[in-house]
């Protein structure tokens, strides 16, 4: 999947480069192209901010520069995505559905948002990370990118997939590692039994056990 990330603040994807999309990117599963959009600005001082029209408080993303990046890289077929808190809500079906996409646009907005016409000259889908507000989209682009990236073959394994939380409408059970023993406390007997089936039945009472007492929501809407 090509990802282009248009933004004012090229400087805020570093951690795309590390851990687990880094790699995806290194073994070309991911390709990611980060587009400064002060470079479209026909301003001689660059500027792509202004004071919004009937007088309200910040500065708003101009429409030329951000018409032209997304020209630039805009082609059939390319969904274009804007962080918003006006947005549809982010959740586990709208990053599956994004993961089939091959290739993928990020407009990052930043100040109090954008020149409203850009939604009239692109087909652009605003997509929400929960109801309270960031100062930029680069953050919730972030977290769109890695959340989608999951879903595609061969960024991280299958089997996490299907035991993660929300991935059968449950939260994930507790998870132990080495030592067996820390400071009195003791990893469950069941899960150093050996016994496989005992073991799965824990796990999917524990998953049952914890949705309850957490995210009762979860299991209404199942
Ligand atoms: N004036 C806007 C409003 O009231 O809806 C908020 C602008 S916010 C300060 C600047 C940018 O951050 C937005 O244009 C958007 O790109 C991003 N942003 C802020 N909160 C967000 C959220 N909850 N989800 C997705 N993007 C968000």
């Amino acid at each position: 999947m090509k990802i282009d990330i248009l933004t004012l603040f090229p400087e805020a994807f570093a951690p795309l480069k590390t851990s687990i999309l880094g790699r995806a990117e290194k073994d070309e599963i991911l390709k990611f192209n980060i587009v400064n959009i002060r470079d479209f600005s026909k301003d001689k001082h660059k500027k792509c901010d202004d004071y919004p029209f009937g007088g309200s408080a910040g500065m708003l993303m101009m429409v030329q520069p951000l018409y032209d990046a997304i020209k630039s890289v805009y082609k059939r077929g390319s969904k274009i995505i804007f962080p918003s808190p006006i947005g549809q809500k982010f959740s586990v079906p709208v990053a599956q559905k994004l993961s089939k996409c091959k290739h993928l646009i990020f407009v990052c907005g930043h100040y109090e948002g954008v020149d409203e016409r850009i939604f009239e000259l692109f087909p652009i889908q605003q997509i929400s990370i929960g109801d309270y507000v960031l100062t930029g989209g680069e953050l919730p682009a972030m977290v769109i990118i890695d959340t989608v990236a999951r879903f595609i073959d061969g960024v991280i394994s299958k089997d996490s997939l299907t035991s993660e939380s929300f991935s059968n409408g449950l939260l994930e059970e507790p998870q132990y590692t080495r030592p067996q023993e820390f400071m009195g406390l003791k990893v469950p007997d069941v899960l150093i039994s050996g016994n496989h089936a005992e073991v799965e039945k824990w796990r999917k009472e524990k998953r049952l056990e914890r949705t309850k007492a957490l995210r009762k929501d979860l299991l209404n809407t199942k």
